[in-house]
């Protein structure tokens, strides 16, 4: 057990000393949040993590979620991210533990959020995802549509619209595309201007995201090891 504790304390260190330099060459001195992205993995990594000053994780499937979340013995200290693909009759599942959703990328689903909220009786923080490849196969809206999504989630009561989400597209350099997406989110902001969350950024591509001015970034395998030994 203390070998993983020492394990997951000396990658986290490392993690974040990879953030402190890369926000020094962006000339950064602004604050950006660390979502350890904790899927695969059990809640006694997210306990661990918690005790070592991790303060958000992040995880992209609701049975994996909700259970490792009911677990936990550190939550009252830990913002939850719900970063993955997420089927609308879903929503007042996730609502239920989830502070954040990233992966916003239709109406229907933000008016299933929405109605969800309303019955958690707190409002949820919402980031439109944004497809940046041209395949569209890693998720989220086109481009030219972010402006109407979010317009649809500002106009609802039980949504604040916080900012965007993007995953690098595969097979084509980062830092261009989150570049692209530092653009939308400039955009977004002048019809939106508490729309400043940009969440970019994991494990490989982290300081490309921060140059582009991400405040959100989604760390796991960086952290917690490998997936493949946990699926
Ligand atoms: C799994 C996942 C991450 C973390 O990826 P790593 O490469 O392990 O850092 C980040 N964002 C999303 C949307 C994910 O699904």
């Amino acid at each position: 057990m203390s070998g993983r504790r020492d394990e997951l304390a000396e990658r986290l260190g490392a993690v974040r000393a990879r953030i402190d330099m890369a926000m020094s060459a962006a000339g950064r001195t602004d604050d950006v949040t660390l979502v350890v992205v904790t899927k695969f993995f059990p809640a006694a990594d997210v306990d661990t993590l918690a005790e070592l000053g991790v303060t958000d994780i992040g995880e992209n499937r609701d049975q994996e979620a909700s259970a490792k979340v009911a677990e936990l013995a550190h939550r009252d200290r830990l913002t939850v991210h719900f970063i993955g693909q997420l089927q609308t009759k879903k929503a007042g599942g996730v609502v239920r533990y989830a502070d954040v959703v990233h992966s916003l990328d239709r109406p229907k689903l933000a008016l299933a959020l929405d109605r969800a909220a309303e019955r958690a009786g707190r409002p949820l923080d919402v980031l439109v995802q944004v497809g940046l490849d041209t395949s569209g196969g890693r998720g989220g809206v086109a481009p030219d549509d972010v402006a109407a999504l979010a317009e649809v989630a500002a106009g609802l009561d039980h949504l604040r619209l916080r900012g965007l989400m993007a995953v690098a597209p595969l097979g084509e350099p980062a830092r261009p595309a989150f570049a692209r997406l530092r653009e939308l989110s400039e955009r977004l902001r002048t019809d939106h201007p508490a729309a400043t969350w940009l969440s970019a950024g994991m494990s490989a591509d982290l300081e490309d995201a921060v140059a582009e001015g991400a405040t959100h970034l989604r760390v796991g395998s960086a952290i917690l090891g490998s997936r493949e030994s946990h699926r």
